[in-house]
């Protein structure tokens, strides 16, 4: 039993237990090219608030690890086959009621480890930040937390380099050989203002990708997958530890 699990924690442990973060990791469930599989996110969400969460108890901080939510936000993705989507005013719902019940029992922080690109909490946050003004409520995303670019080469966002070399790092089970992937190729937008990154508009996922992936994973090794993990783990461990110490009504330095 990993104490910094509630998964697998008890009553008996839980109820004498201090508790200062929790954390949420939120995952998706959709087609990851042809070699990963439809778990990827969620298997990713749960090994990162792992071990981030065994580094910052190990160093004294009193942390635990809500279960995963397994479905994200897939509104692009509606004729890919058995892609699970959560609309983000469900997922709003959701997160009101966990924080509700953090913020009755005096757990007052909140990290939500996001694991998938479609998953967007801030403006949900914000929300439930003027409705739970006790509550101190982050998120981040956990494949940002270290700078890919010192660990990969091949540029993309979903089954690509970086994703495949996490997986056969965590999951070697579970990921093809590299000879099943397709190349990950991304079809460009017609529109200028959305090619040049300062247009939004969602991409419909069955065409903008012939194999669901973005990025072509053919570089990735299992030794870069560990490597960027651990520097990923590293950085959201000490976030946890810098949350679980400060005093959420003096956030900021001052001079
Ligand atoms: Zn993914």
């Amino acid at each position: 039993m990993r104490p910094y699990i509630l998964a697998e924690s008890n009553w008996k442990d839980i109820k004498d237990q201090q508790v200062d973060v929790a954390i949420l990791p939120w995952g998706a469930t959709e087609a990851h090219n042809y070699h990963l599989p439809y778990g990827t996110d969620v298997y990713e969400a749960e090994a990162v608030a792992a071990e981030a969460a065994r580094l910052a108890w190990e160093a004294g901080s009193k942390v635990t690890v809500l279960p995963v939510i397994p479905f994200g936000v897939n509104t692009g993705q509606a004729d890919i086959t058995l892609d699970i989507n959560l609309n983000p005013s469900t997922q709003l719902a959701i997160l009101r009621d966990i924080v509700e019940v953090l913020n009755r029992q005096g757990i007052h922080k909140l990290l939500v480890l996001n694991s998938h690109g479609g998953n967007d909490f801030k403006p949900m946050l914000r929300e439930l930040g003027l409705k739970f003004p006790d509550m101190f409520l982050l998120t981040c995303n956990w494949f940002l937390a270290a700078d890919r670019k010192a660990f990969f080469n091949s540029p993309g966002d979903h089954a690509d380099e970086m994703e495949t070399s996490i997986m056969q790092h965590l999951r070697p089970d579970l990921v093809l050989p590299l000879s099943e992937a397709g190349e990950g190729r991304e079809h460009k937008s017609r529109l200028t203002g959305i090619r040049e990154g300062w247009a939004w508009s969602e991409r419909l996922w069955s065409q903008v990708s012939d194999d669901t992936g973005i990025g072509n994973p053919a570089a990735a090794t299992p030794a870069k997958g560990k490597a960027f993990f651990e520097a990923t783990t590293r950085n959201i461990a000490q976030l946890l530890q810098e949350l679980a110490a400060v005093d959420p009504k003096d956030r900021y330095r001052r001079g």
